[in-house]
């Protein structure tokens, strides 16, 4: 097991410290709002949409370092990118997270590589998928919020 200091890198406390890209988006299109009881994190995102390529994120909200981390960095990552690509990028995500594999297929994880510890504390993979099953709902625009459990 590496240590917690292993886990929480630069990177993630940087994000976490000075999240990206937080507040309201007034010319939003898409929003939905996700919540993670094991953690307490809640997250609400906003999108806004031209065809399937997002324009714009934000969100609001408050978490654990590895959440808010997690939907900081998304929020960049999102911007330009299809909503198929984010999909795609999610799924490689999952695998990281989840196995620790940073895996040769797929897209390009890229910075989001800083995340592959999470893979040893299976009680913080839920906070670092929280904002990217958010992404998933706010694609559907869904109304309810999406929780973890
Ligand atoms: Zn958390």
């Amino acid at each position: 097991m590496s240590d917690l200091r292993e886990l929480y890198q630069q990177v993630i406390l940087d994000h976490s410290k000075k999240p990206q890209n937080r507040g309201f988006l007034e010319a939003g299109t898409h929003t939905a709002e996700g919540f993670n009881p094991l953690c307490g994190d809640k997250v609400k995102l906003y999108l806004k949409m031209k065809g399937d390529t997002v324009e714009e994120a934000s969100f609001e909200g408050s978490g654990c370092a590895i959440s808010t981390a997690s939907v900081s960095m998304l929020t960049e990552i999102a911007r330009g990118k299809t909503k198929s690509e984010l999909i795609a990028l999610f799924d490689k995500f999952h695998s990281l997270v989840t196995e620790g594999q940073l895996g040769e297929e797929g897209p390009d994880l890229d910075k989001l590589e800083v995340f592959q510890g999470v893979s040893e504390f299976p009680m913080r993979v839920k906070c670092a998928t929280l904002a990217w099953h958010t992404l998933k709902a706010a694609f559907e625009n869904k109304n309810e919020a999406v929780s973890t459990e």
